[in-house]
C-alpha cells in the first residue's frame, strides 16, 4: 500500500468472505508464526497472512536473541536469574518509564515461552553465555546455534508445517471490516494480480511489526533516526498502528525504536555489541571517542548520527575478534571484507584514515581500562579486558532496526482502548503492540524486540483461541 493511502476500515457488508478461519494472523514473522502455533495448538483453525513472497519479517535478519530469566538452559548451566531479576534490568534501562506489571509479565513469560518452542515445537535454543549484554544483569539470551533470525524462523516453520498451518504468501492486507462496536469480521487482501479477497475471522491477531519501513511515519514521529542506516524490513509500514487507532485502539510510546551503533558501513552487516562490551570502543573521524558506549547499542545509533559524516569507527582487538567469531553474523563481516586488522597503532591510524589523535585516544583508553583515571564519558571499562596490539577496526554507521511504540494490549493481547477497555476480538504483540522500552531509543534491552514478539504472539494464540471456545 503507498505510504500516502491510510489504511481503511470498512463497515462488514462491504466484504465478499470467499471464506472464514476462526484466528487469522496478519504478518508471518516471530510474533505472527508464534501466534500461528499457539492458536493451533489450542484448538483452533489459524490462518497467516503475509504481505511478502516469503514469510520472514524483521526477525529473520535479527539474531534472534530471546531472553528467558530461570530457563531451565540457565539452571543447566548454573545461573541463577528469576524474573524479577529480569524486570529490574527493565525498569532500570527505561528509567523507569514503562509499565512496571507489563515489564514483569514480559520477564515472567520469557522461559515458558523459550521452553515452549523448544520442548513442544523443536526450536534448538541454547544458553548465550560468553557474554553478558549491556544492561543485563545474568547471561539469560537464548538463541539457536548459529544465532541468526533467519535460523529461528526456519525452525518456526518448520514448526508450523508439521501442525499444518496455512501461511498465504504474497497478501498484503490492504482493510479490515469491521461493524461499529470495533469487532472485526474480517480481512481484505490483494493479490500480486490485483485480485482482491476477503476473509472472515472470529477473531484478529495484529503480528505485522511497527512502522520502521515508512519514511512518512517516522518523519512524523521519530525525526531523529531519519539520517540512520534503516536496516529493518521494509514492509513494515505501521498498518497495525493504523488500523488500530482507526478502531478505537490506544497508541503508546511513538517515539521508542531499536537503534544499533554498530552496523558495518556500507556493507548492512551488524557487528554485534559484545565488541563493545569487551573493551571495545568508537570514534569519530576526529579519531576522537563521543559517548560511553557501553550504555547499549540502541542509542549509540542517534550518537553516531550526530556525528560529523554519521560514521565512526569500532576499535577493538585480537581477542575479542576471537571471541566474536561464535557468531554468523561476524562471519558474515569477515567474509565481507569489514574487518581491518592493525599491527600497532601507527598501522591502525593508516588503514582507518583517520588523524594522529586516534593515538592519543588509544593511549587515553588504556590508561581508563587499567584504572589509572576516570572516563569522561562514565563507562566502567573493568568489564572488559584492556586492549592489546594487534588491533581490528570496523567503520560503521549507526542503524534504525525497528519501532517499539505501538497499540496498547493487556496481558493478553487484547488491543485496548484509552479507556483500558478491550476491542472485542482483536489482538497485538511484537512490533505491532506498545513495547517494554520506555518512550525512547535508550530504553531498549537487548532481546525485549523478540521477547514482546515471541511471549505476546504466545499469549494472543492462546487468548483468541479460548475467545473463540467460550463464544460457541
Ligand atoms: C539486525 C537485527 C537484529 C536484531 N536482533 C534481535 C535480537 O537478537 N533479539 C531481539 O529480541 N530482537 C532483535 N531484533 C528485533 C527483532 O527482530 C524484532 O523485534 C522482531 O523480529 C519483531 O517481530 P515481529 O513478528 O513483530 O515483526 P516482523 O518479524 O517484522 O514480522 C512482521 C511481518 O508482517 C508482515 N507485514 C507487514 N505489513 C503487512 C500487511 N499489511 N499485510 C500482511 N503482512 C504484513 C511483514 O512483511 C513481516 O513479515 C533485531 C532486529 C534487527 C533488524
Amino acid at each position: 500500500m503507498p505510504e500516502n493511502v491510510t489504511s481503511a476500515i470498512l463497515p462488514p457488508d462491504a466484504a465478499n468472505f470467499s471464506g472464514s478461519v476462526p484466528v487469522l494472523v496478519i504478518g508471518g514473522g516471530g510474533c505472527g508464526l508464534t501466534a500461528a502455533l499457539s492458536a493451533r495448538e489450542s484448538g483452533a483453525e489459524v490462518l497467516v497472512l503475509e504481505r511478502d513472497a516469503s514469510a520472514l519479517g524483521t526477525t529473520s535478519m535479527s539474531t534472534g536473541l530471546i531472553p528467558a530469566p530461570g530457563s531451565r538452559f540457565q539452571k543447566a548451566k548454573g545461573v541463577d536469574d528469576t524474573p524479577e531479576i529480569f524486570a529490574a534490568d527493565i525498569m532500570k534501562k527505561t528509567r523507569g518509564q514503562t509499565d512496571p506489571d507489563m515489564a514483569l509479565h514480559m520477564a515472567r513469560e520469557g522461559a515458558p515461552t523459550v521452553e515452549w518452542l523448544a520442548d513442544v515445537h523443536g526450536v534448538p535454543f541454547s544458553l548465550v553465555d560468553s557474554f553478558l549484554y549491556p544492561g543485563h544483569a545474568r547471561m539469560r539470551m537464548h538463541g539457536t546455534p548459529n544465532r541468526t533470525g533467519s535460523e529461528l524462523m526456519g525452525a518456526l516453520h518448520q514448526a508450523a508445517e508439521r501442525l499444518s498451518i496455512d501461511i498465504i504468501t504474497d497478501a498484503p492486507t490492504t482493510h479490515l471490516f469491521a461493524d461499529k462496536s470495533g469487532r472485526i469480521h474480517g480481512a481484505r487482501i490483494t493479490r500480486p494480480d490485483g485480485s482482491i479477497e476477503d476473509i472472515g475471522c472470529d477473531a484478529l491477531i495484529l503480528a505485522c511489526c511497527g512502522f520502521a519501513g515508512s519514511r512518512e511515519l517516522l518523519s512524523q514521529y521519530i525525526p531523529e533516526i531519519l539520517e540512520a542506516t534503516f536496516f529493518g524490513h521494509p514492509g513494515n509500514k505501521g498498518d497495525a498502528m493504523r488500523w488500530g487507532r482507526d478502531l478505537g485502539g490506544d497508541v503508546a510510546d511513538i517515539h521508542a525504536y531499536q537503534g544499533h551503533g554498530g552496523l558495518a558501513y556500507g556493507q548492512g552487516v551488524p557487528i554485534l555489541w559484545a565488541h563493545i562490551i569487551r573493551g571495545g570502543f568508537q570514534v569519530n573521524a576526529h579519531g576522537a571517542r563521543f559517548s560511553n558506549e557501553a550504555r547499549g547499542y540502541s542509542e549509540q545509533a542517534v550518537d553516531i548520527v550526530a556525528q560529523p559524516d554519521h560514521f565512526a569507527w569500532s576499535i577493538f582487538d585480537e581477542s575479542i575478534h576471537e571471541m566474536m567469531k561464535e557468531f554468523d553474523d561476524y562471519q558474515d563481516a569477515i567474509k565481507a571484507d569489514c574487518i581491518r586488522h592493525a599491527a600497532d597503532v601507527d598501522e591502525l591510524v593508516r588503514i582507518t584514515g583517520l588523524p594522529e589523535q586516534l593515538k592519543q585516544t588509544v593511549a587515553d583508553v588504556a590508561e581508563i581500562a587499567e584504572g589509572k583515571r576516570v572516563d569522561p564519558f562514565g563507562r566502567d571499562f573493568s568489564i572488559g579486558k584492556p586492549l592489546k596490539p594487534p588491533y581490528k577496526a570496523v567503520k560503521v554507521s549507526g542503524a534504525l532496526f525497528h519501532t517499539q511504540g505501538g497499540l496498547v494490549v493487556d496481558k493478553n493481547a487484547r488491543v485496548l482502548r484509552a479507556d483500558k477497555s478491550p476491542l472485542p476480538n482483536l489482538f497485538a504483540g511484537g512490533g505491532a503492540a506498545r513495547g517494554i522500552s520506555g518512550p525512547s531509543c535508550w530504553g531498549y534491552l537487548a532481546g525485549n524486540g523478540l521477547l514482546t514478539a515471541t511471549a505476546f504472539g504466545r499469549l494472543a494464540g492462546k487468548a483468541a483461541a479460548a475467545q473463540i471456545k467460550a463464544s460457541s
